[in-house]
């Protein structure tokens, strides 16, 4: 099987709330659309969805990227996924969003060529998935309260809050989310890297009593000694996510000691191929795994859901961005399951089994290659 063709494409959507953090507001779906076209007629999905303050990449850098990868990679053999990540990998260290494009493009082609979803190619089972929903920075207690329960009446039983205000002032807006909801709802925290480490120690050791699942990212990215000390400093798990790119921050956060749990996104890790080696690494360790994402339509997702699905040592999921877009231009692929909040459904369709429709998106974007 040979690479023909390639597609590339812009996609915008913006969110209906969009998500304050302390590095930057993420306002929607700013994204590129891979179509991978066979010479046997099999076709692959992929979506970038970058954001800059975290990624490093964005929409116009993947753009001014993609083409150059299309033609690196037109004309092989899209099954052997070893040999196209590494010339991928090889081409740059930077646009990891869109060397995930085409890695779940890739993966999808294998599903599709084996007649199997690509949960079930990974040896993985169907188990019950349920992501969280985010709360974004909201400017005061009642409004954050008023996000939360609007979670909570549609059946949720996990909510992130994103943090990293100045002083305590976090405190108010943990604890008042913690009232509303009562005990049986799970609360994590994420910080984006917006505390420093007296910060992270004093907001920390303040929601002790709240009962946090887990503070994701308290420290700047970089900051793995404080993080280190941070956890022998406080009793609440910690979770990487912006210090935990691909295989090789994961491996030294562990050796660190640094964290509990550290955060899969594709978009970080250039997609499945090192994926799977970080679970890998976090599971010889002892270290449960998170899926996160940016502003993925429900093709991005799909593949992580799948990569959820095959993999139990991945067990938190923040794979919520679909909910928020104003429209869906995905056909296939995970769904959510409204009659119980969070809930995601794969269905056996070869491949991570979503698709673009090509009827959405900036048809003045397409670039074929
Ligand atoms: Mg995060």
């Amino acid at each position: 099987m040979k690479i023909e063709q390639i597609d590339i494409r812009k996609l915008n959507i913006p969110f209906d709330h969009a998500i304050k953090t302390p590095v930057g507001i993420l306002e929607g779906a700013a994204n590129l659309v891979i179509k991978i076209t066979t010479d046997s007629g099999l076709v692959g999905w992929g979506e970038a969805s970058p954001f800059a303050p975290i990624t490093g990449d964005s929409q116009d850098s993947n753009y001014a990227a993609a083409a150059q990868l299309a033609r690196l990679i037109k004309g092989s053999n899209p099954l052997a996924i070893e040999a196209r990540m590494a010339e991928i990998n090889r081409f740059t260290r930077g646009e990891p969003s869109l060397r995930s494009a085409f890695d779940m493009a890739l993966y999808d082609l294998l599903g599709k060529a084996a007649g199997l979803p690509l949960y079930a190619l990974l040896g993985g089972e169907q188990r019950p998935l349920r992501t969280d929903l985010t709360v974004g920075m909201q400017p005061s207690v009642e409004q954050t309260v008023a996000r939360a329960e609007g979670i909570l009446e549609q059946g949720f039983d996990a909510i992130k809050l994103k943090v990293g205000r100045p002083g305590l002032e976090d405190v108010a807006h943990v604890a008042a989310v913690r009232e509303r909801v009562g005990a049986g709802i799970a609360i994590k925290i994420d910080t984006n890297q917006g505390w420093d480490y007296p910060a992270a120690v004093a907001n920390i050791q303040a929601m002790q009593a709240l009962e946090l699942q887990y503070v994701e990212q308290p420290l700047p990215a970089w900051d793995y000694d404080n993080l280190r000390r941070l956890r022998d400093k406080v009793a609440t798990p910690l979770c990487a996510d912006e210090s935990v790119f691909d295989d090789k921050d994961a491996l030294k956060l562990i050796a660190t000691g640094a964290v509990d749990y550290l955060n899969i996104k594709l978009g970080k890790a250039g997609g499945l191929h090192t994926g799977l080696k970080i679970n890998a690494i976090a599971e010889a360790a002892g270290c449960k795994c998170m899926i996160g994402c940016f502003g993925e339509s429900r093709l991005g997702l799909s593949a992580a859901a799948h990569l959820a699905m095959a993999r139990p040592n991945i067990c938190f999921l923040d794979l919520d961005s679909a909910f928020d877009l104003e429209h869906d231009p995905v056909v296939g692929g995970m769904q959510y399951d409204d009659s119980v909040g969070g809930l995601i459904r794969l269905d056996d369709a070869p491949g991570h089994g979503a698709a673009f429709d090509e009827n959405c998106g900036d048809r003045s974007s397409l670039i074929r290659i």
